[in-house]
């Protein structure tokens, strides 16, 4: 299939998934955005203004780094980090916000409002908003910018939002080729919404020798019902506006979610996964609190990173894939963002001796 098949959406779907499913009044809105992105995103001046601020505020190209302390405690494997904790603010979302702020500007939206579960998000949009002079919050559709965090909500956002994070994915394949001219075996990042995966996968699509791993949270395990895991624990249903996997009960009302990852925590994910998952293009598993703090540990003990508890879910995932590949595998982690957030969330010494750690190989099937 080629790249255009698989990642175009025709008519705002990804297959079954997608669309937009939005109260008539912002039918008008979703429109002019998207005529407005695929204006933008064909215009080399637009191109070359968002490769300046990557550049120079969000700080890209990030680093590929080899970890191999890590590589070494999983068995002799080559493990890479793409290091989006480099990014300005900590994370990958600059990379969507900083995108979308310069879009809201050629629309001359002045006005710049967004939702936020995770802070990450907020702090990402607040930033934009300082950088680029746009301050109010308020809901006037004529004259404001709804900055969606990642590839969810009704068609163009999981489009536009995967086009602004593909750079993480673009970037990585060719700093990874660079390294010995060869692909990775194996491709893991966590997934919320999905923005830091689709992001990274996006360049690898039709690199079919390369397998491609999504990690939910499974928070306190599956069966508990206390996880964020939407396409391995949920069923196809409709969240903000779009036709995806999401956390429900029978009555289709969506389920509270759990996960010590603030940025895992989502009842849905983006349509584009559940299209990805259907293909059988990408894998998607999901490791629990429990594993993914152990990772956490681990890789501030090893490698001296502290990594977002979000990617520590990957982290724990890569350990897993490490194992089955053997000495020699090729494995590539998407580091969506740093850890220094997190540490009120890390259980102290005392806590921790309260919880039976079963360390960063074992695997929780929930
Ligand atoms: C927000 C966040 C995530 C989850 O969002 P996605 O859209 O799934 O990428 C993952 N990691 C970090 C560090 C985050 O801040």
């Amino acid at each position: 299939m080629s790249r255009g098949a698989l990642t175009h959406p025709v008519d705002g779907r990804f297959g079954a998934f997608g669309g937009q499913y939005v109260p008539e009044t912002l039918m008008s809105a979703l429109q002019e955005l998207e005529d407005m992105w695929h204006e933008a995103k064909a215009d080399p001046q637009f191109q070359l203004e968002l490769a300046g601020h990557r550049r120079a505020f969000i700080g890209r190209p990030t680093p590929l780094y080899a970890a191999t302390r890590i590589g070494d405690h999983f068995g002799g494997t080559h493990i890479h980090f793409k290091r989006e904790d480099l990014c300005h603010t900590g994370a990958h979302k600059l990379n969507n916000a900083v995108g979308q702020a310069l879009l809201a500007l050629r629309m001359g939206k002045k006005r710049i409002i967004a939702e936020t579960g995770a802070g990450q998000h907020g702090v990402a949009t607040a930033t934009v908003c300082a950088r680029f002079g746009i301050r109010d919050w308020v809901t006037n559709v004529r004259t404001t910018h709804y900055i969606i965090g990642s590839v969810v909500g009704p068609h163009p956002y999981p489009e536009m939002v995967r086009d602004l994070q593909r750079v993480i994915g673009d970037e990585a394949r060719e700093q990874y080729m660079s390294l010995d001219g060869k692909l990775p075996d194996v491709v893991v990042a966590c997934v919320g919404g999905g923005s830091n995966a689709i992001g990274i996968f996006t360049a690898f699509l039709d690199d079919r020798d390369v397998s491609l791993v999504g990690v939910e949270a499974a928070g306190k395990g599956i069966r508990s019902g206390e996880h964020a895991a939407s396409l391995v624990g949920g069923r196809p249903g409709v969240l903000h506006g779009s036709y995806s996997y999401v956390l429900q009960d029978g009555d289709g009302q969506i389920l509270p979610t759990h996960s010590i990852s603030a940025g895992l925590d989502y009842p849905g994910v983006g349509p584009e996964h559940a299209f990805l998952r259907e293909i059988e293009r990408v894998e998607y598993v999901a490791v629990s609190d429990k594993d993914a703090l152990a990772a956490f540990k681990l890789c501030t003990r090893l490698e001296g990173i502290i990594p977002a508890l979000e990617p520590s879910h990957a982290i724990h995932h890569a350990g897993v894939i490490a194992r089955e590949l053997g000495p020699g595998g090729r494995i590539l982690v998407c580091l969506s963002g740093r850890g220094d957030k997190d540490m009120d969330s890390i259980p102290t010494k005392s806590e921790a001796e309260a919880v039976t750690s079963r360390g960063p190989l074992d695997v929780d099937e929930g």
